[in-house]
C-alpha cells in the first residue's frame, strides 16, 4: 500500500436506498425532503470487555492508521503526534508531559482522531455532484467521515439542493463581502470545532480578532463552559489545579462522571502510576466504566502479557443527575464525623482563612436528610461510607 491520492470512487453507495419523505426535517434543515438518518442496525449486544487498551488498542491503532493513511504516512504522522517537534492531538485535551514524551505518545483514539484528519480519501466537488443535499442528510455521521477530506470550497446557492464548487478568490470575496456588510462586527460568530488543530484555530481567532469581535465559540463551550463557570466562583479559577505528576503521588483520586478508557485515554497511565503506588481509586459513574475496572498500559509490551492493572478499588453507580446528591451525602458524613472528633477531621485553618459561608453550607448539608440524599443518589449510605472513609 502507498500514500497517494485515492479516487472518490469508494465513497460509500448508500444514498440510493434513503427514502426522505418528512417536512418537519424541511423546516429543520431548511432543505426540501430532508430526513434524520434511520437507524439501519440495532444495538449491537456483546459481552463487555473487563480490560481497557492491552493489545487490542494496538490492533485498533494498526487498522485506522494503515486503511486511512497508509503504511508510510502512519509512521510520518503517529512519529509526530504529542512530540515537543511534532503536533498537538486534535483528539482530546490530555496535556503532554512537560518532560519526557514517549517514542509512542499517544493513544487509540488520538490515531483515530489522525487518521480521519489525515486520510488519503478525497471529498472532491464530483462527490457533491453525485449526492443531494436531502440524499447526504439521509445518512449518519460516520458516513461523511468515510468521504474524507473536502478538496475546494464548495457553496449552497439559493434554491439549489447541491453544493457546488466554488473558487478560493471567490469564496473569500464572499466571505469578505458578507463580514464588510455587517453594521458591527460582533453580528458575526466565528465558529470552530475543538477537532480543529491548535494551530489553526490560533490563526482563526487572530483574524477574528483583527476582524474586531470576540464571538469564538466553539464546540469545547459546551463541555468546558459549566465546569469553568462553576469552579471559579468556589475555587477563584476555572481551569484544573494539578499537573500530571500529581496523579502518581495521590493517596486517593476520586473520578466523577468520567470515563477516561474513552475520554482521556492517556489518563489511564497515570491512573495505572497510581495504583500501583497504592493509590485508591473511587469511581462515582452510573456505569462500571471498562476503563476504571483494569489496564493494560500498551506502552508495556512485556507487561501486557501478565495480569492487568486493578484500577479503581470502589464503585459508587451514582443515578444520573445524582451527583450533587451522593456528594452531599460525602459531606455530611464528614462534618457528621468531625463533630464526633471534636474537630479532627475538617481543615477548620483553611475554612477559617480562605473561605466564607461555611457555616451556611454546613447547615444546608445538616438539613438535607439521609432519605433524600440515598434517593436522589441511587447509593447506598453504605458505600457511600466507604467513599467517605477513603
Ligand atoms: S489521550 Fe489520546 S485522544 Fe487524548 S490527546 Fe492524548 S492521544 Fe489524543
Amino acid at each position: 500500500m502507498d500514500d497517494d491520492e485515492r479516487d472518490e470512487s469508494n465513497a460509500p453507495n448508500q444514498a440510493d436506498n434513503a427514502k426522505p419523505t418528512d417536512m418537519s426535517a424541511h423546516l429543520a434543515t431548511g432543505v426540501p425532503g430532508a430526513q434524520p438518518p434511520l437507524e439501519q442496525n440495532g444495538a449491537d449486544e456483546r459481552n463487555r470487555d473487563r480490560t481497557a487498551a492491552g493489545l487490542h488498542a494496538i490492533y485498533e491503532t494498526a487498522l485506522f492508521g494503515f486503511r486511512d493513511m497508509g503504511v508510510k504516512r502512519s509512521f510520518q504522522t503517529l512519529l509526530k503526534i504529542n512530540q515537543k517537534d511534532g503536533f498537538d492531538c486534535p483528539s482530546c485535551a490530555w496535556p503532554d508531559p512537560d518532560d519526557h514524551r514517549k517514542i509512542a505518545e499517544f493513544c487509540e483514539n488520538g490515531v483515530k482522531a489522525v487518521s480521519s484528519e489525515a486520510t488519503r480519501k478525497r471529498l472532491t466537488p464530483e462527490v457533491f455532484q453525485r449526492y443531494s443535499i436531502p440524499e447526504m442528510l439521509s445518512h449518519p455521521d460516520v458516513w461523511y467521515e468515510e468521504l474524507g477530506r473536502i478538496t475546494h470550497p464548495m457553496i449552497r446557492r439559493q434554491g439549489s439542493d447541491h453544493y457546488q464548487p466554488i473558487s478560493w478568490e471567490d469564496a473569500f470575496g464572499l466571505i469578505g463581502h458578507e463580514l464588510r456588510s455587517l453594521d458591527s462586527p460582533d453580528q458575526a460568530s466565528f465558529y470552530t470545532s475543538g477537532r480543529a488543530s491548535n494551530e489553526a484555530a490560533f490563526m482563526y481567532g487572530l483574524l477574528a480578532r483583527q476582524f474586531g469581535t470576540n464571538n469564538l465559540p466553539d464546540c469545547s463551550n459546551m463541555c468546558h463552559e459549566s465546569s469553568g463557570a462553576g469552579l471559579n466562583p468556589v475555587i477563584g479559577i476555572g481551569k484544573a489545579t494539578v499537573k500530571i505528576e500529581d496523579f502518581a503521588e495521590a493517596d486517593a483520586i476520586f473520578v466523577i462522571g468520567q470515563n477516561p478508557g474513552t475520554c482521556h485515554p492517556r489518563m489511564l497511565t497515570e491512573l495505572q502510576k497510581a495504583a500501583r503506588n497504592g493509590c485508591k481509586i473511587v469511581s462515582i459513574n452510573p456505569l462500571k466504566e471498562t476503563g476504571l475496572i483494569q489496564f493494560k498500559n500498551p506502552q508495556e509490551p512485556l507487561r501486557m502479557l501478565g495480569p492487568a492493572t486493578k484500577l479503581a478499588s470502589l464503585f459508587l453507580p451514582v443515578r444520573v443527575n445524582g451527583d450533587i446528591a451522593v456528594l452531599k451525602g460525602i459531606m455530611k458524613e464528614m462534618l457528621e464525623e468531625d463533630q464526633r472528633t471534636n474537630g479532627n477531621v475538617l481543615a477548620h485553618d483553611f475554612l477559617e482563612h480562605n473561605t466564607e459561608g461555611f457555616e451556611e453550607f454546613a447547615q444546608d448539608i445538616g438539613n438535607t436528610a439521609w432519605e433524600e440524599i440515598v434517593s436522589n443518589g441511587g447509593v447506598s449510605r453504605a458505600l457511600i461510607g466507604d467513599a467517605t472513609d477513603l
